[in-house]
């Protein structure tokens, strides 16, 4: 009788606790499939070196299961490679706003765009970095916002300030865009953690930004198959994509495949999918950009403690690849 009585209230306890006290934010994932894909990369439209049709069939035989192809102010219709789309494979329309203020590069992608959009300028850096933002916003794109610290163009006092924008790219591929930052200027994952410190709702994204398709590969060129996000949605369609991406149901990579990430009120489970007898080690962190705990397990796990703001976690293989799983936030009553 006392031990049933003991499990009882253990167990009214703990659904007092889930249902009322704070818990981490559970997203909705019954039914959702993960979807490689990457959503920033050039062709000759552009910069880049290699035709529309190439680009999307070197992604496509890659396993990607989607791609964005945003070459700089103008617009590579995905009609005009339709023999490629099939249910293995969708092109997502986009474009790079390119635009700059006082010679500093800014520029902003618009995914999931019905047509080209002009580059739009200002008086301020953060008025350029909204007004393209808006720009996309009013067709129904998503924007992200490219790059912060190439041409060290965009500083995380500024990016706090813009609007309607949830993606920020903390990985991107090309060779000269100072991911890490150097010199007393921050890394884009510091300023990730600066602004999710503040109280911003932004996801982290990994993009390629290629431009070499064609010639060597290596570290100094800006080749194809550096940085991917993988999302969650019930099928391969680009307004569901999209949707998920910005709802941050996704994770980002330069290597780390994940078999899945499990939240419940007080914990989160990352299962990595392993890779031969690669080793692996998991961060989580939370405000600040503080180290909360640690896990050299697969499955990674995490136990809420009660004073967090949020917690994301990184993991890192031993061959050098990466992978960001987004902020669990705070569930408020
Ligand atoms: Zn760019
Ligand atoms: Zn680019």
């Amino acid at each position: 009788m006392h031990i049933i009585s003991a499990v009882t209230l253990l167990a009214l306890v703990s659904l007092f606790q889930g249902k009322d006290g704070p818990a981490f934010e559970i997203p909705r994932t019954t039914g959702l499939h993960w979807f490689k894909g990457n959503t920033h990369t050039h062709t000759t439209m552009s910069d880049g070196d290699s035709a529309p049709e190439e680009v999307a069939r070197w992604y496509k035989e890659k396993g990607y299961r989607f791609l964005v192809l945003s070459d700089h102010n103008v617009f590579p219709d995905p009609a005009t490679l339709s023999s490629l789309v099939d249910s293995s494979f969708q092109l997502i329309p986009g474009e790079e706003l390119t635009s700059s203020f006082r010679k500093k590069p800014v520029h902003v992608n618009g995914l999931n765009i019905p047509h080209v959009l002009a580059p739009q300028i200002d008086t301020t850096l953060l008025g350029t970095i909204q007004k393209n933002v808006d720009e996309v916003r009013n067709v129904k794109g998503a924007p992200h916002i490219n790059h912060p610290n190439f041409g060290w163009a965009i500083d995380q006092f500024t990016l706090l300030k813009v609007k309607n924008n949830n993606l920020l790219e903390i990985f991107n591929g090309h060779p000269l865009v100072h991911n890490v930052g150097g010199g007393g200027t921050p890394g884009l994952e510091e300023v990730w953690d600066f602004l999710l410190t503040s109280g911003m709702r932004i996801y982290g994204i990994a993009v390629d930004d290629a431009h070499h398709f064609k010639g060597e590969f290596g570290p100094a060129r800006s080749n194809p198959g550096k940085g991917w996000v993988v999302v969650r949605a019930r099928s391969l369609n680009a307004q569901e994509i999209i949707d998920n991406l910005e709802a941050g149901l996704f994770y980002a990579s330069t290597g780390v495949d994940l078999e899945d990430v499990i939240v419940e009120p007080d914990r989160i489970e990352v299962r990595i999918r392993q890779r031969s007898n690669f080793k692996y080690r998991t961060e989580f962190i939370g405000a600040g950009g503080k180290v909360l705990s640690q896990s050299m397990e697969n499955t990674a796990v995490y136990h809420r403690k009660g004073d967090e703001q949020y917690v994301r976690a990184k993991v890192f293989d031993s061959g050098g690849g990466v992978a960001w799983v987004q902020p669990v936030f705070i569930r408020k009553n």
